[in-house]
């Protein structure tokens, strides 16, 4: 009997300084994968991520060269998943393991083989039945928000005399790395997390359900009104996810000497702007004169401590120390559709796409 498959591909590029659109996706059948050759392992897909960063992906040049562009007509490649194994000719995979993504290749399809060194096995035991978790967590979204904040923030040098209120603010807030960010970002040290996001359901969710002390609707509140309220002494760090007007606001109440964890620039990824876009020159007046720390990261930099990183994160998540949220949409026709609501602030937490059942 001939198995079907189905494959979500590049339909039609958004423009590069347009938002992507639904029909920017197409969902087709194509071949079922013939069996795995030597190092190869045949892979059902589970669950996929979907990210802002794809959205470099969908013009000619990424701007990144760890980020290869989509072709037309192609499957879209994927950067994030998790699935299973169904078939291996791999030493180091058997039938039924549960796998994920190792770097930023992970097939919009249903059923795909891909060589063995390209994947990591799932540790069952961190994850439990929530097999989502190396997407959501305990893989680049959870490793982004730990080391940005650890390796970033400088909230562990900050005075712990109570002379002043150490006090974290982030952009981006409801989001993937965002919610995770704040947390993280009590955990070592803050005393005041404030997030911006774009809704008042996600600023009830962060001070309600992600432990932040306040956050601020940046459509339809005075940013700069509301951090001067909410931050007497300053802003001391900052985790900026988002960048443009919002981070304009947050830089020009930062302290002397702090922090930004440049993170991302979602404002500015529908546009052909470099990667990080120039900073207004008024702005980037105040950076100099506060000497205030503003250096790209990247997550990929601490790639040689990514095992303690996921160790870490799933000891504090087992602890309850650090809680993970989800907007999940079924189904791998609905890939497309989750991406451009993610684009667009439609998720709270990390945006996943289901696509089977184990
Ligand atoms: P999110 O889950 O945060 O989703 C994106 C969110 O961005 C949306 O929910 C929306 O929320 C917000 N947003 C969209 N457009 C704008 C805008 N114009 N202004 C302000 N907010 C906007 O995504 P991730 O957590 O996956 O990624 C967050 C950032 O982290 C991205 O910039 C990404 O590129 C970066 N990143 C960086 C890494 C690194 O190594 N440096 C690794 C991984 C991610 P809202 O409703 O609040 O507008």
């Amino acid at each position: 009997m001939k198995l079907l498959n189905y494959q979500v591909v590049f339909a039609k590029p958004p423009g590069v300084n347009g938002a992507p659109a639904e029909d920017n996706f197409r969902y087709e059948s194509c071949e079922y994968p013939a069996d795995p050759p030597p190092g190869h392992v045949l892979v059902q897909n589970l669950y996929l991520s979907v990210d802002p960063a794809q959205r470099c992906q969908m013009n000619e040049s990424t701007g990144a060269e760890y980020l290869l562009p989509w072709q037309l007509g192609q499957a879209i490649p994927g950067l994030g998943g998790v699935g299973k194994v169904l078939s291996s000719n791999d030493d180091g995979f058997s039938t039924g393991d549960i796998v994920m993504s190792g770097f930023f290749e992970w097939p919009w399809k249903l059923y795909f083989t891909i060589e063995a060194d390209k994947i990591m096995k799932v540790d069952e035991r961190l994850v439990g039945k929530r097999l989502s978790l190396p997407i959501s967590c305990l893989g680049l979204v959870g490793l982004t928000a730990l080391f940005g904040i650890t390796e970033r923030s400088q909230l562990r040098s900050l005075p712990t005399d109570g002379s002043i209120r150490r006090t974290l603010v982030v952009s981006g807030a409801a989001g993937a790395c965002g919610h995770i960010a704040g947390q993280i970002g009590r955990l070592e040290g803050a005393d005041r997390v404030v997030g911006i996001c774009g809704s008042d359901t996600k600023c009830q969710f962060l001070t309600t359900q992600a432990g932040f002390d306040a956050a601020i609707n940046y459509r339809s509140e005075d940013v700069s009104a509301r951090l001067a309220e909410l931050c007497p002494d300053g802003v001391h760090s900052y985790f900026d996810n988002v960048g443009g007007p919002i981070s304009d606001a947050v830089i020009a109440q930062m302290a002397p000497g702090s922090a930004v964890v440049l993170c991302g620039q979602i404002s500015a990824y529908n546009t052909d702007a470099p990667y990080p876009p120039p900073l207004r020159p008024e702005v980037q007046r105040l950076v100099d004169e506060r000497g205030i720390v503003r250096e790209r990261f990247l997550v990929l930099e601490y790639q040689d401590r990514f095992a303690d990183g996921v160790a870490r994160l799933a000891r504090w998540l087992a602890a309850g120390a650090i809680k993970v949220f989800e907007t999940e949409e079924d189904g791998l026709e609905n890939a497309g559709k989750a991406f451009c609501s993610m684009m667009s602030g439609g998720n709270i937490g990390k945006q996943i796409v289901k696509v089977s059942d184990a």
